[in-house]
């Protein structure tokens, strides 16, 4: 006997550990904690010690589905006191009022003239249209329910994981209703929690003063000609954002390509949960418009010219081989333009709890397959752009390389060694150096700076455009 006790005592802990050893599950877990606390979500039963069982790992029926639903749109009460049959045969019991509301309020409809197919497991696509009708979104109107999922991404409701899905558990309804709590209503300044049950979990949101009142419109003939800084600073650092670009939910928005193949934009609401853990795969089957593979070995650090330059950087949303966020950039739009910035905003993500409004937009002339740069804004959201507040054009340039910007052929300058050595010499000439991998600028003679890679230097005399972008060395205050 105690043997198999224990056997089964080893059983359950292989087990236990086995379902709620991932990130998921443990997101699951809260969030089936605190639907549960909001009497949303009501378990499949209670423990011995008291707490309740969830069963996250296994499929939701369209009855519990329909009943999930009907409590994020705040009409359980009204169900149990309204509706005490239905003509459905295969409905439980306990879901009869809930199934018959819903059926009769047009919610959801049977699949056969007595069947509601109800221990059917909902599909992703099923529960997904149901959770976008309670946000106000309109089947057919607003979305095709066979592309429920792409809206469901776009609001932040989902990121991106239901697409193929065969499956959606209990844990994915948990889960993706919980997100849905904090979206706002269509055309709406209020969430689904505030709108439908009176409840104000999030603090509101509004953009500050300077952002919204501001009327800037970027236009390429208004950036100033490339003169060897990496990056031009437009509109005094301050972006244009709208109200309609806020949200409690993190969310990645990458634009279709266009006619020519070439990438649009990208909008991200950015969080520290949206940053990756997994390291980066290899991206070099993606062929961004214009690439073309090609080396300059005296000229370029790095030697090659063209990197596959992500527009919302890997290390602050985890994108790995997504075609519509990677661009032809250059080995010094990518290490001395966008770097910096990258860095800085994800220093602040990992010690912040707010979100950042992110935009990245490839700027091509004309019919052009290269980029003239990439127009990068961002706005920390909950604290008013008190953390970040960024507007700046990076050049999609390298000293001493010509670019063809129409096809993204090049060629070496005839005065390239000359160009790079007078960049040398505002190298040997410059008061400061800053890291862009750490987002910090010292003194170039401070030891700290010394032991930095060639690679994360950025050199410049001007503090003020420093002061700006990284911290100041604690060592060296510069
Ligand atoms: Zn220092």
């Amino acid at each position: 006997m105690k043997k198999l006790l224990s056997a089964l005592l080893i059983a359950w802990l292989v087990l236990s550990a086995g379902i709620f050893c991932h990130a998921a599950e443990d997101e699951a877990r809260a969030a089936a904690d605190r639907l549960y606390g909001l009497g949303l979500f009501s378990g499949t039963g209670i423990a011995s010690d008291g707490s309740p069982v969830y069963s996250l790992d296994r499929g939701l029926t369209r009855q519990e589905a329909i009943t999930m639903v009907l409590s994020l749109m705040g009409k359980t009460r009204e169900a149990r006191e309204t509706v005490f049959q239905t003509h459905f045969l295969d409905v439980d019991a306990w879901a009869v009022p809930y199934v018959g509301y819903a059926f009769r309020q047009g919610i959801t409809a049977g699949t056969g003239p007595d069947s509601f197919g109800a221990h059917k497991e909902v599909t992703a696509a099923e529960y997904l249209t149901f959770l976008l009708r309670c946000l106000g979104y309109e089947n057919g109107n607003d979305f095709r329910w066979d592309e429920a999922a792409s809206k469901t991404d776009w609001l932040g409701v989902t990121r991106g994981e239901y697409e193929n899905a065969q499956r959606f558990t209990r844990a994915d309804a948990v889960v993706c209703s919980e997100r849905a709590l904090h979206a706002f209503c269509r055309g709406s300044e209020q969430t689904l929690s505030e709108k439908v049950l009176g409840l104000a979990l999030d603090a509101p949101l509004s953009l500050p003063a300077r952002v919204a009142d501001n009327t800037y419109a970027f236009r390429l003939e208004d950036v100033p000609t490339y003169e060897g800084t990496p990056f031009v600073v437009l509109n005094a650092g301050i972006p244009s954002f709208t109200e309609d670009d806020l949200s409690h939910l993190s969310f990645e928005r990458y634009g279709e390509m266009d006619g020519l193949g070439r990438c649009t934009a990208a909008l991200a609401c950015l969080h520290r949960d949206l940053m990756p853990s997994d390291s980066r795969h290899s991206i070099w089957q993606i062929r961004p418009s214009g690439w073309h593979t090609v080396r300059y070995d005296d000229l370029i650090a790095d030697r090659y010219l063209y990197n596959r330059c992500h527009l919302v950087a890997f290390s602050l949303a985890g994108e790995q081989d997504n075609e519509r966020n990677l661009i032809t950039g250059t080995y010094g739009m990518n290490h001395d333009g966008m770097r910096g910035f990258e860095t800085r905003v994800a220093n602040f993500l990992q010690h912040s709890d707010c979100h950042v409004l992110y935009r990245s937009t490839p700027v091509f002339d004309g019919q052009d397959l290269v980029a003239r740069g990439v127009h990068l804004e961002a706005m920390s959201v909950e604290d008013g752009g008190e953390g970040i507040l960024l507007n700046v054009f990076c050049y999609n340039v390298q000293p001493g390389i010509e670019i063809d910007y129409r096809t993204g052929d090049s060629r070496a300058m005839e005065n390239a060694a000359q160009i790079i050595e007078s960049r040398q010499a505002v190298v040997s000439d410059a008061v400061y150096v800053a890291n862009t991998k750490t987002g910090k600028f010292h003194y170039t003679w401070c030891s700290a700076a010394a032991a930095m890679s060639e690679l994360n230097r950025y050199y410049s005399n001007d503090r003020d455009e420093l002061i700006e972008l990284f911290e100041p060395c604690r060592i060296c205050n510069p």
